[in-house]
């Protein structure tokens, strides 16, 4: 059996010129000055707002590295270098923090665009979007633990029209589409729906996705729930399988309002259950398909070798392998490489408006220990690569 390395970083940054590479080195390196990640995001946005003329350099450096572009047809360029290694992407309209009625459903519209867009060319081989880009957090969490009053009906009824109108647009134009997982307290809210959408639109094909956070402690069950009814009731399940984004904010509300953590006691258990989960989807791989969202190196070679020991084949519709763009070229890139099917989120929008989605980049890359360290060592032995190849 021959197992995929992710250390050729040849193939890993083969898009990257000597002086992309150069800039990527230098911005995973200011990733290390802690002040820089917690207070950048908010200066950058305060200077914006004064006008002062940064944007240009802020899209030249951190924007370029981990976003496409600000439009649909800005991110044509990244999409097309990544498709011509066999990478697709997963145009993600990454806009934040405004929550009113009409942005709502301008959002729904852009991400309306973004399935378009995934019918219309191959390199787009899913949509995603979050429910939280198209109705109000709080409404989300009223609707989940059922406090909400007649005002707040009518404003979730909304959000349910807007997630099935999307869901039906992905379905008629026969588009693989993906639900971001939230926080807890919106989440079973989320995962009633996209249930739903799942008996109405997964009949023969899998269009619809719902993610499954595997930090926390009753995925597997739900999991497994899921299985048994999609078995009865004669549909089919997507999921996205992720360990889960936001731990520490999950364990310090569950510590100040006094309830039990959602969030598995270590690394090593959401580990397990990670793999549990993979292991449970391909064996029901009849009636699921999974999209694997890990920057992971062993949660990706366990997906290989459990088609390699079964004999799926790479090519195989129902199994994906999906990463953020700027992140993990050295999975993305050799898996594709080796012939898997692989796409990588490719977030865009006005700048200002994804500069949260970037605090959070710089922020994980500053604080998941081994990440910063692994994209930098890298980019360092590829740059040493092409240097010594260059003087042989
Ligand atoms: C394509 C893609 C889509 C994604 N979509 C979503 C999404 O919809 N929703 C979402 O929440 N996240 C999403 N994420 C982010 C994801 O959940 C992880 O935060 C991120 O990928 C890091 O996990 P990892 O598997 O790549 O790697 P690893 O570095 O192996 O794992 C880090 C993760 O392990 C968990 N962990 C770390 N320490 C502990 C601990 N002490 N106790 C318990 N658990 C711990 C945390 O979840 C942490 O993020 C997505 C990621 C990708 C690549």
């Amino acid at each position: 059996m021959t197992q995929v390395s992710f250390d050729n970083t040849e193939v890993a940054f083969k898009h990257k010129s000597d002086a992309k590479l150069k800039q990527a080195k230098w911005l995973f390196s200011i990733f290390n000055y802690k002040w820089l990640v917690k207070f950048g995001p908010g200066l950058t946005a305060f200077g914006l707002k004064l006008r002062l003329p940064i944007k240009g350099l802020v899209k030249r450096t951190i924007f370029e590295q981990f976003c496409g572009g600000e439009t649909i047809q800005e991110c044509d360029q990244a999409g097309d270098v990544l498709f011509k290694s066999g990478v697709g992407s997963i145009l993600d309209y990454s806009v934040e923090g405004v929550e009113d009625e009409a942005t709502f459903e301008q959002n729904v519209d852009e991400i309306k665009r973004t399935i378009y867009a995934a019918q219309q060319d191959l390199k787009y081989p899913f949509a995603v979007f979050k429910c939280t880009g198209i109705g109000p957090l709080h409404i989300l969490e009223q609707a989940s633990n059922g406090s909400l009053d007649a005002s707040g009906k009518d404003v979730f009824e909304r959000i349910r029209t807007r997630i099935e109108s999307i869901a039906s647009y992905a379905n008629e134009h026969h588009v693989r589409l993906l639900i971001d997982a939230e926080e807890t307290w919106i989440q079973d809210v989320i995962d009633d729906i996209v249930l739903d959408l799942m008996r109405n639109h997964n009949k023969t094909e899998v269009v619809i996705y719902n993610t499954l956070q595997m930090y926390r402690t009753d995925r597997l069950e739900y999991l497994t729930a899921t299985i048994e009814i999609a078995q009865n009731e004669n549909f089919k399940l997507g999921y996205k399988l992720v360990r889960g984004a936001y731990m520490e904010k999950e364990r310090e509300r569950a510590a100040e309002m006094g309830y039990e953590s959602p969030i598995q006691p270590n690394k090593e258990s959401t580990d397990r259950d990670f793999d549990a989960a993979l292991i449970a989807c391909f064996d029901n791989r009849a009636i699921v398909s999974t999209c694997l969202g890990t920057h992971n190196e062993d949660s990706a070679r366990l997906l290989t070798e459990l088609m390699e020991k079964a004999g799926v084949d790479r090519k195989n519709h129902h199994f994906w392998f999906a990463q953020l763009y700027g992140m993990s070229d050295n999975i993305s890139f050799n898996l594709a490489q080796a012939g898997y099917n692989v796409a990588k989120y490719l977030p865009y929008g006005p700048i200002q408006a994804v500069l949260p989605y970037l605090g959070r980049r710089a922020q994980e890359n500053s604080s998941v220990a081994g990440q910063v360290g692994r994209e930098m060592s890298l980019i360092v032995k590829e740059l040493s690569r092409r240097k010594a190849s260059r003087n042989s």
